[in-house]
C-alpha cells in the first residue's frame, strides 16, 4: 500500500507506514473501553489522564445534553454565557490564594501558550523590555505547540527536530539537591532581565517519565523564582483535579504560583477545555486604560458552552462524590501492589504519588510487543520510553484496579 491510496486519517506520534493498525473503539462504560470486536478494556490511564470519574457520568452526560439544547456553541468575543462565568467564579474558589483571573482555551498546549505570553507581555505592560525567555526544567514537558515545545526538555526525543524554530530557554534540574538549588539560583540570577517566568510541572513531570519530586522541591522553585522577581507558571495540566491526591499539586507545597494551568479532568475528561488562570497581580498588568495593554489571544472555541457544562458537572462530582479519598485509596492499592517491583531484577525504580504509579525499567523494553501482550491481558495501558505506569480513573473499581496492578506486575516480571 502506497501513502497515497490509504490513511486518510494521520495518528498521533505515529510512523503511519509500520504502525500496528489502531484498536477500533465504539463505546466507554465506566472505566472500561469497549472494541468493535467486542473485547472491553480496562482503562489504566484514563485516556491520557482525563477521564477522572469514569466515563459516561450521567450527570456530565446529562449538564452537557441540557446545553446542547439551548446553545452549543456561541462566540467569546464581545458575548458572555452562564457556564463560563459560573465556572470560571468556581474555579477561583477552589484554586489557592488570589488566582482570581480565568482565561479559557481549548488544550493543554495552548494553556501553555497563553502563559507564556502572559508571562512575556507582563513585563511589557511595566514597561521593561528583553524578557522574553523562561526557565524551565530538564524533564519537563509542556505540550506540542511552539512555545510549548520549547520549555519540553530539549534532550527529550519526540521535539528535538524542531529544536531550530523554538526559542531558547534556560534549563536547570529541579532543586533536589544542595548544589542543584544553589545552581537553580545562580541561572535565576545570571538570566533575571533576560527572564519572563519559570515554569513546572508541581509534584510529577509526567510525559518526561512519571519523575515526581517531594512538595518542598516545588517550594524551592517557588521560593527562588520570588527572590529574583519571577512569576511562577505551574502547569497543572496533567496533575491538577485529585491526581496527586490533593485538588492541586500545589497545596501539597502550600504556594500560590502566578500563573496556573489547567486542562485534561477539568471537563471531567469528556471535552476539549483548557484555563490559563493568574493571580490579582499579574491580571493588574493587564488592566488599563491603554488598549494595547490587552492580552491578545482568543481562539474561535473560547469557553465553548458545552465544554464549560460539562466542567461545571465535573465540579459537582468533587463536590459530590469522594474523589479524593478514592485518588488517596488507589495510592495505597498501588504502593503494596507495584512497590514490591521494586526489588526485580530489570527494574530502575517504582514510583507512586496520589494515583500515579509507575514502573521505571533499566532497559527501555519493545514498547510494541508490551502493548499487544498488555491489550491480551485486557487492559489498555501505555508504556512510552522506559515507564510502564497507571493512572486510572478515580472511580476504578477496586477489581478493576487490582487486573491492572496483576497486569503491570506480571508484564514487569517477564521482561525481567
Ligand atoms: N502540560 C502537561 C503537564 C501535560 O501533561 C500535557 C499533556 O500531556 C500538556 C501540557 C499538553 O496538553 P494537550 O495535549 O492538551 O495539548
Amino acid at each position: 500500500m502506497t501513502a497515497r491510496d490509504s490513511h486518510p486519517l494521520w495518528r498521533p506520534y505515529t510512523q503511519m507506514k509500520s504502525a500496528a493498525p489502531p484498536l477500533e473503539a465504539v463505546a466507554t462504560r465506566g472505566s472500561r473501553i469497549v472494541l468493535a470486536d467486542g473485547r472491553e478494556l480496562i482503562d489504566g490511564i484514563a485516556s491520557w489522564w482525563t477521564a477522572v470519574h469514569g466515563y459516561n457520568h450521567p450527570h456530565i452526560a446529562a449538564s452537557v445534553a441540557d446545553q446542547l439544547a439551548a446553545m452549543p456553541h456561541v462566540m467569546f468575543g464581545g458575548l458572555t454565557h452562564a457556564p463560563a462565568e459560573r465556572l470560571a467564579q468556581r474555579l477561583t474558589e477552589r484554586l489557592p490564594g488570589d488566582l482570581n483571573h480565568v482565561f479559557f482555551t481549548d488544550s493543554g498546549s495552548v494553556a501553555v501558550e497563553v502563559a507564556l505570553k502572559m508571562a512575556v507581555q507582563l513585563w511589557l505592560n511595566r514597561g521593561k523590555t528583553g524578557r522574553t525567555r523562561v526557565l524551565a526544567f530538564r524533564g519537563g514537558y509542556h505540550g506540542d505547540t511552539m512555545g510549548a515545545m520549547s520549555a519540553c526538555d530539549p534532550e527529550e526525543g519526540m521535539h528535538r527536530r524542531f529544536g531550530a524554530y523554538l526559542p531558547t530557554q534556560v534549563f536547570c534540574e529541579l532543586p533536589r539537591t544542595a548544589d542543584q538549588e544553589a545552581a537553580l539560583d545562580a541561572a535565576l540570577a545570571r538570566h533575571r532581565h533576560e527572564l519572563a517566568a519559570v515554569i513546572v510541572e508541581p509534584l510529577v513531570q509526567g510525559a518526561g517519565g512519571m519523575l515526581t519530586h517531594p512538595p518542598e522541591v516545588l517550594a524551592t522553585v517557588a521560593r527562588l523564582a520570588r527572590r529574583h522577581g519571577l512569576p511562577l507558571i505551574a502547569d497543572e495540566i496533567f496533575t491538577g483535579f485529585a491526581r496527586t491526591g490533593t485538588l492541586f499539586a500545589c497545596e501539597q507545597a502550600g504556594i500560590v504560583p502566578d500563573i496556573l494551568c489547567l486542562s485534561k479532568a477539568l471537563t471531567g475528561g469528556t471535552m476539549a477545555l483548557a484555563a490559563t488562570v493568574a493571580t490579582t497581580e499579574i491580571f493588574s498588568a493587564f488592566w488599563s486604560d491603554d488598549p494595547a495593554a490587552a492580552l491578545m489571544h482568543g481562539p474561535t472555541f473560547m469557553a465553548n458552552p458545552l465544554a464549560c457544562a460539562a466542567a461545571n458537572a465535573s465540579l459537582d462530582l468533587f463536590e459530590t462524590e469522594p474523589r479524593l479519598e478514592q485518588a488517596r485509596a488507589i495510592a495505597t492499592r498501588l504502593e503494596d501492589g507495584l512497590r514490591p517491583l521494586a526489588r526485580s531484577p530489570g527494574v530502575r525504580a517504582v514510583r507512586v504519588l496520589g494515583a500515579i504509579g509507575a514502573v521505571q525499567f533499566a532497559e527501555a523494553p519493545d514498547l510494541t510487543a508490551l502493548k499487544q501482550r498488555l491489550v491480551a491481558r485486557g487492559v489498555w495501558v501505555r508504556p512510552f520510553g522506559d515507564i510502564l505506569y497507571l493512572t486510572p480513573a478515580l472511580t476504578v473499581p477496586e477489581d478493576d484496579l487490582d487486573r491492572l496492578i496483576a497486569a503491570v506486575v506480571a508484564e514487569t516480571r517477564a521482561l525481567a
